[in-house]
């Protein structure tokens, strides 16, 4: 029987396991990445381990996320992740270099390698053939370590695109087409695989705008194969060397098929407040716009600025609407710049923002109360802008470009502009002076760390007999960025679990953190798809050190479940998904843990209403002795030695 892409790349790095569906196995992981925001915890965990330098074929660290620099915390965050870099064996990615999912994909990702990366939008590089995972910054540092890492053996879907975008229609459209069939609990546990005769006439950069936004299903992964268009990629960024051929088997057999044609494709957005609420542009064309956002690691190629830039070339943004555009690297800033792009942006009333994340995670250009923002970005999260009022509407770089004009939601297709064509330079502007290699003397690197950068907190094994109140209730679809919200006032915290610990739960409970404190920790439920939307970690390693002992829910996303293991509080499904309506807020709960085992099916009692109540643990292999442990760090120091 053939392969299918992801089981050949899967196949190639197995350490442990076998390939059944739904099967724990252990990968090799080729290279690794962090971001400044989920990176300086990543790189205490790397330093905790014991581990003297990295032993994965590439890691980086990339500043892009929180890099304003309005107090010391963040230009702190950023020179200790330089000088760990230093002393690991990490490449450094200076703040100005890009964002890190551009940045990879042009200098170092490689198809058919596998990538483990500190952030949910890791799977861009599958834009070029990569397996390329999110994971927490624990499991990332342990991969830097040299452990393998360990996943739940997915569903392949195909998605077999047939036909041809029309003009005005673009990748970003394509992923919330996706998004629209399939919602932000689709992917779980599955891997997105792109094939079908219309993989051909997307760019490399058009893939990893799908890929990278494949994340908001949940998958796991979203792959394209490398072909030609993948070698001329390559060609063109001086790395033809790294290309190597790779398809599915003619015979591979998947476990489900999504059929697209690209041709019936229309441009569509995701109204407020998740990815999957896509409507047709016409549905809600007229729609008052207040800012236009261009940017993100999901649409600001070099093939997105310049169809920008040709719209708006010669004309004047719309007296209402403030725009801001964030290229996704150096490289494309500066070849935007050579091709005039960036002139034709500024004369039409652009404001071009740093090559970086900015406000996508809400830091440096939010809208005003109430305002509509039209983003090229991949999350519309509540208060994911940057406060709770702004409603952001999802939408390609050719929506976004005729809200700029017209002041409203409109079909870029009435407004009287030729399509643009995009021709992949042949010779890009490659300068790598923003990398910095590490040290050849580590020994003598010393790691200078601001006041703001905390040491890990410890964590206790867990005690047999969980009792507590519950702290909060929670509906469907929760994000980390609910549980623990990111912008300006929050993200310089990353570093310091204490502080960042008061602003659990704030936007949506404000009292959370205060009454957590007071009982002592106590128990989260939570409806479906718990912990969706960004790897970030602390939204696990904060609510544990305020004394969370486990979260009861209808389901979890993966990786939200995965560092809820790695910093030992305990995940419980319920067997019945109605009995989510016998608990509520401040019920007292006991949960005896020596009735559990993986997968078998316990009983919760709701003390405060005299009930018992069925859950079943989501867990497989040795991740039930890690919540005991307390956690993955007192795991591998009981059971194993990294030195
Ligand atoms: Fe940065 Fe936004 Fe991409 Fe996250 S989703 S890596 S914040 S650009």
């Amino acid at each position: 029987m053939g392969l299918t892409l992801t089981e050949k790349i899967i196949k190639n790095h197995l350490i442990k396991g076998n390939m059944t569906k739904g099967a724990s196995v252990a990968i090799k992981i080729d290279q690794t990445l962090i971001q400044d925001a989920t990176g300086t915890m990543a790189m205490l965990e790397l330093e905790a381990t014991g581990v003297r330098s990295v032993k994965t074929e590439l890691s980086v660290a990339y500043v892009d996320h929180n890099m304003i620099q309005e107090d010391f915390k963040n230009p702190d965050d950023h020179r200790f992740l330089q000088d760990m870099a230093a002393k690991y064996g990490l490449v450094f990615s200076r703040p100005g270099n890009g964002i890190c999912h551009h940045v990879h994909l042009e200098r170092f990702a490689v198809p058919g390698k596998t990538l483990l990366g500190s952030d949910s939008h890791t799977p861009t590089a599958g834009g070029i053939g990569m397996l390329a995972i999110g994971a927490g910054g624990l499991d990332v540092a342990l991969a830097m370590a040299g452990m393998p890492f360990t996943l739940i053996m997915p569903k392949i879907v195909k998605v077999h695109l047939t036909g041809k975008l029309s003009p005005f229609v673009s990748a970003k459209d394509v992923i919330l087409e996706v998004l629209r069939r399939i919602s932000v609990k689709g992917g779980v546990g599955k891997v997105l695989e792109y094939c079908g005769p219309g993989v051909k006439s997307l760019s490399v950069s058009e893939r990893a705008t799908i890929t990278n936004m494949g994340a908001e299903t949940g998958a796991t992964t979203s792959i394209f194969q490398s072909d030609d268009i993948t070698r001329e990629w390559l060609r063109a960024q001086g790395r033809e060397r790294y290309w190597v051929p790779l398809y599915p088997d003619d015979d591979a057999v998947y476990d489900e098929e999504i059929d697209i044609d690209l041709s019936s494709l229309e441009p569509m957005v995701a109204k407020p407040f998740l990815p999957d609420n896509v409507v047709s542009v016409k549905e809600v064309a007229g729609t008052r716009v207040d800012q236009v956002m261009f940017g993100s690691c999901t649409n600001s190629s070099l093939r997105d600025i310049l169809t920008i830039a040709h719209m708006l070339k010669g004309r004047r943004i719309h007296p209402n609407v403030d725009v801001g555009l964030s290229p996704g690297s150096k490289q494309i800033l500066l070849q935007a710049g050579a091709e005039g792009a960036i002139e034709d942006l500024i004369a039409a009333g652009v404001r071009i923002l740093e090559a970086s994340c900015g406000a996508c995670v809400g830091m440096g250009f939010a809208p005003p109360t109430d305002g509509v923002s039209v983003r090229t970005i991949n999350r519309n999260f509540y208060g994911r802008c940057g406060h709770a009022s702004g409603k952001v509407y999802l939408a390609s770089p050719e929506v976004a470009a005729a809200a700029c004009i017209t002041g409203v939601i409109t079909d870029p297709r009435g407004i009287c502009i030729e399509p643009y064509h995009f021709e992949m330079p042949s010779n890009l502007i490659i300068d790598e002076g923003m990398f910095i290699a590490p040290s050849p003397e580590p020994e003598r690197v010393t790691v200078r760390r601001g006041p703001n950068i905390k040491p890990l907190p410890e964590m206790e094994p867990m005690s047999n007999k969980l009792d507590g109140q519950v702290l909060i209730k929670v509906g469907d679809d929760i994000t980390t960025d609910h549980i623990m919200p990111a912008g300006a006032k929050f993200l310089p915290l990353r570093s310091n679990i204490p502080a960042i610990a008061e602003h659990v739960f704030e936007v949506v409970d404000p009292d959370f953190s205060k009454r957590a404190k007071e009982l002592k920790g106590g128990f989260i439920v939570a409806g479906m798809n718990y912990g969706q939307g960004s790897s970030r970690e602390h939204a696990a390693l904060a609510p544990r050190y305020l004394g969370v002992k486990a979260v009861i829910a209808k389901s979890f996303a993966r990786i939200h479940l995965a560092n809820l293991v790695n910093f030992g509080i305990l995940p419980l499904i319920f067997a019945n998904i109605e009995d989510y309506e016998k608990i509520d807020r401040d019920d007292r709960l006991v949960f005896d843990i020596s009735q559990l085992n993986v997968e078998s099916q316990a009983v919760l009692r709701n003390l405060t209403k005299n009930m018992e109540i069925p859950v079943k643990c989501p867990l497989s292999g040795d991740d039930l002795d890690v919540v005991k442990a307390g956690g993955k760090l007192n795991w591998i120091k009981l059971n194993t030695s990294t030195n």
